[in-house]
């Protein structure tokens, strides 16, 4: 099948609108299974992002005269059923906080090599609106991620069982 990279564009973000509906139904079930507080404020706090990034990802359709739609990502899927895994597998602990950090950041890492590639495909095809809001959440995907790791940072030594606060 012969694609143009305008082709690629409108699938990536078919892709991300699927992917981020996926995380705005996984979020919440992360928050209610982890001890630290600070992790749920994190996960409920990115939860109001992911919706808002979903806006985003309206206006960009709304900029190619398309109507929202979405396309299963699979890598999505895949990431939240590893999520889900380490739910079944782990009692609520410190330890199951430090594991779906990982999870987590397994998401951002997706998010952002995502919104890299299309915030530069709207670049190059001069859908200028767009690649400013794709920039905007590829920033927030950036932030979580920092986030997530200094967190980590805490979560783990507990964990570990250490006694660092
Ligand atoms: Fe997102
Ligand atoms: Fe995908
Ligand atoms: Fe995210």
């Amino acid at each position: 099948m012969e694609k143009t990279l305008k082709d690629l564009f409108v699938d990536e973000i078919k892709d991300l609108y699927n992917a981020e509906k996926q995380l705005t139904k996984a979020l919440p079930q992360m928050a209610k299974k982890v001890t630290s507080e600070k992790l749920k404020v994190a996960f409920e706090k990115h939860l109001k992002e992911t919706e808002n990034q979903i806006t985003r990802l309206e206006q960009v359709f709304k900029e190619l005269d398309l109507t929202p739609k979405g396309k299963k990502c699979e890598a999505m899927e895949g990431l939240i059923k590893e999520g889900k895994g380490l739910m079944e597998e782990i009692d609520k602990s410190d330890t199951l906080d430090a594991a779906l950090i990982a999870a987590a950041q397994k998401v951002e890492h997706y998010e952002i090599a995502s919104y890299g590639t299309v915030r530069t495909y709207a670049e190059q095809l001069n859908f200028s609106k767009s690649a400013d809001l794709l920039q905007e959440t590829l920033e927030e995907e950036s932030a979580s991620n920092e986030n997530l790791t200094e967190l980590a940072m805490k979560i783990n030594i507990e964990a570990a069982g250490g006694v660092e606060k």
